[in-house]
């Protein structure tokens, strides 16, 4: 199998056996890898009656067929288990070095199983793979823990992806840390992971991904690094990283305000990327082969937000602490940011809970009764400071702010205010702004997600023309549900390779240096099919998990016009988003369910028979 390291790792925590299998090669030619490859071995191994913390969830980290390769901005691996937050599939890719190293230490994939007595974390240099007691580092940050394994593993190069305190102690949004603030941050998969013990995965390993053809896999890997070089996103994400379109943003309407309730803020200027680049900003950070470093580094040097040098939030982290909460303070979010990366904590989830909390006050519907004496209001930085803290220690108030969105607004009686997916908030682009965002939060497979499809990068005018993604007016839905589909398909894929969204290579690109690392036979419309197999098999498992078609919707708050702003009292047209989309995806109306032929026509005639019989 070119292309793979074609082993899987296995660690069962609750009797520490570790073995080693063989990739299976028919789930790897449907599936390819990362999130794609690790929802197919999750179907075999879960149930609706699947506790998410409970040991019989096995917690699945996979690479990709390029991860670890000369590829560049495809250093990145997933996490998946069944959801805490959401029940359904979960999963949340991170850059860093983590995944490459774990291709390097000879495995495409490691799956935990069970649960552990006591804290242990797992080292694995290549085939030396064992479990070490980690009592001593229960309760550090992810920053010490880091730095204490690596002291401990006797090198700067081993990977280590690990937990914070907001894991230990059950927040439903936990994360899993790797360098420099890399985190798979979304749906709870720290959480998991601190369910059954398990502190950190150290990886060092010291072996090649083997290729099919390395000749021409090195010649279009280095034609993609000089385009990716001189492309201007590259050269904006390098100079003002993820916010750097902020203002932009804001100006459509995309950016989320006042908990998604106003459509303007001003000062939301003082938060923008190239405010940073003038400020606080001391640095840039990159993953593995990637030519951007859209990653920042930072440093306060004095006044009450002061932080010596350390990672600096992304967009999504600037808007959710932020923007939605009406923070226009660039260096108190940016400590709050990094609080949430000490605890180990979705700053997506963290930020949009307090701001639900918030509106709800703002209301009159909750009171000071109900937040243990809290006096909640906006653009209070101090106060979201303290209410982060709290969450982390699931303490007082904390305690219903780490449940995440939907369980505090169903807590107070009000689910349709709660602005979430299936269980997990909305990520930082409205869908009043870009219609097609609304069908992929609606259908994404792991609730509200901007990494499943960023067709708001489409329709703003980055169309992807080879493969028929054109763009068009960000209000409208003539062809809306073909053309997301197709871009689901195309990030499926994507995300199963596992290649960073933020860079814009070429398609044939892409699809050259997937053939020539495993020798497959590839078209655009190839892809295609691969990236839409990915995408039902994900759907599959959901419905096997018990998610019903009425959870396919937006909730009440986005389906509300805003007055003013980029939105211009637009609101997307779900129905008939959804009619389009259904029948272009070959899914029945009623039940959500893909239908047989469409099943057999993706080569999927296992998951046709286990649902239609
Ligand atoms: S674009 Fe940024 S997040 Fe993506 S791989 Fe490069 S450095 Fe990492």
């Amino acid at each position: 199998m070119h292309g793979y390291m074609g082993k899987l790792l296995t660690v069962d925590l609750s009797d520490g056996a570790i073995t080693v299998q063989s990739l299976n090669e028919e789930y790897v030619r449907r599936y390819v890898g990362g999130s794609g490859l690790a929802c197919r071995y999750l179907y075999d191994m879960i149930s609706a009656e699947t506790d998410p913390l409970g040991p019989e969830n096995p917690l699945i980290f996979m690479a990709g067929p390029l991860v670890g390769t000369a590829a560049p901005s495809c250093g990145r691996f997933t996490v998946s288990a069944r959801s805490p937050l959401t029940g359904l599939w979960g999963e949340s890719n991170a850059g860093g070095f983590w995944g490459p190293e774990l291709r390097f230490a000879g495995y495409d994939g490691l799956i935990i199983r069970g649960k552990a007595s006591a804290p242990v974390y797992l080292r694995i240099v290549d085939d030396d793979v064992r479990l070490v007691e980690a009592d001593h580092l229960w309760g550090l940050s992810t920053y010490e823990t880091r730095d204490r394994i690596k002291e401990e593993s006797g090198g700067k190069r081993t990977r280590v992806a690990c937990i914070g305190p907001a894991a230990e102690n059950g927040v439903l949004y936990a994360g899993i840390m790797n360098a420099h603030g890399r985190m798979n941050g979304r749906s709870g998969l720290g959480t998991v992971m601190g369910s059954k013990n398990l502190k950190a995965v150290a990886v060092l390993g010291s072996q090649r991904v083997p290729l099919a053809d390395g000749v021409t896999f090195k010649a279009i890997a280095r034609e993609t690094r000089e385009f990716l070089s001189d492309d201007m996103s590259t050269l904006i994400l390098n100079a003002t990283g993820t916010s750097g379109n902020m203002d932009y943003f804001m100006l459509l309407g995309c950016t989320p305000v006042r908990y998604f309730t106003q459509g303007e803020f001003p000062e939301s200027s003082a938060l923008s990327g190239a405010v940073m680049a003038e400020t606080i900003l001391t640095g840039t950070s990159t993953c593995y082969g990637c030519p951007v470093a859209c990653g920042r580094t930072i440093e306060v040097t004095e006044g009450k937000y002061a932080m010596p040098e350390t990672d600096g939030p992304e967009y999504e982290s600037i808007c959710a602490l932020g923007t939605v909460l009406l923070i226009d303070n660039l260096e108190a979010v940016s400590h709050m940011d990094h609080l949430c990366d000490l605890a180990g904590m979705d700053t997506i989830d963290m930020g949009m809970v307090i701001g639900l909390a918030t509106y709800l006050y703002d209301q009159g519907i909750i009171s000071s009764r109900d937040t243990g004496g809290i006096e909640l209001r906006w653009g209070d930085p101090d106060l979201a400071i303290r209410l982060i803290e709290m969450t982390t220690k699931r303490e007082g108030f904390g305690e219903l702010l780490a449940q995440g969105s939907l369980r505090l607004a169903q807590h107070f009686g009000v689910e349709e205010l709660a602005v979430q997916v299936n269980g997990q908030a909305l990520a930082m682009h409205d869908p009043r702004s870009i219609s097609a965002m609304g069908l992929v939060y609606a259908t994404s497979p792991r609730g509200a997600c901007h990494n499943q499809s960023d067709m708001y990068w489409v329709d703003m005018g980055r169309p992807i023309e080879a493969l028929g993604i054109p763009t068009t007016d960000r209000f409208g839905i003539e062809g809306k549900s073909a053309i997301t589909a197709r871009h689901q398909d195309w990030r499926s894929l994507g995300n199963a390779l596992i290649q960073c969204t933020l860079p814009n290579p070429p398609v044939q690109n892409v699809i050259g240096m997937l053939a020539a690392a495993t020798g497959w036979d590839l078209d655009n419309e190839k892809a295609l099919w691969l990236g839409e197999g990915i995408w039902n098999i994900k759907r599959a498992l959901n419905l096997r998990l018990g998610w019903s078609r009425e959870r396919e919707k937006l909730p009440d708050l986005l389906m509300t016009p805003l007055a003013e702003g980029g939105t211009e009292g637009n609101v997307p047209d779900m129905e008939a988003l959804l009619r389009d989309y259904y029948h272009h995806r070959g899914w029945d109306m009623r039940t959500g369910k893909p239908e047989r032929q469409r099943l057999e026509a993706l080569g999927m005639e296992d998951i046709a028979v286990d649902m239609h019989g």
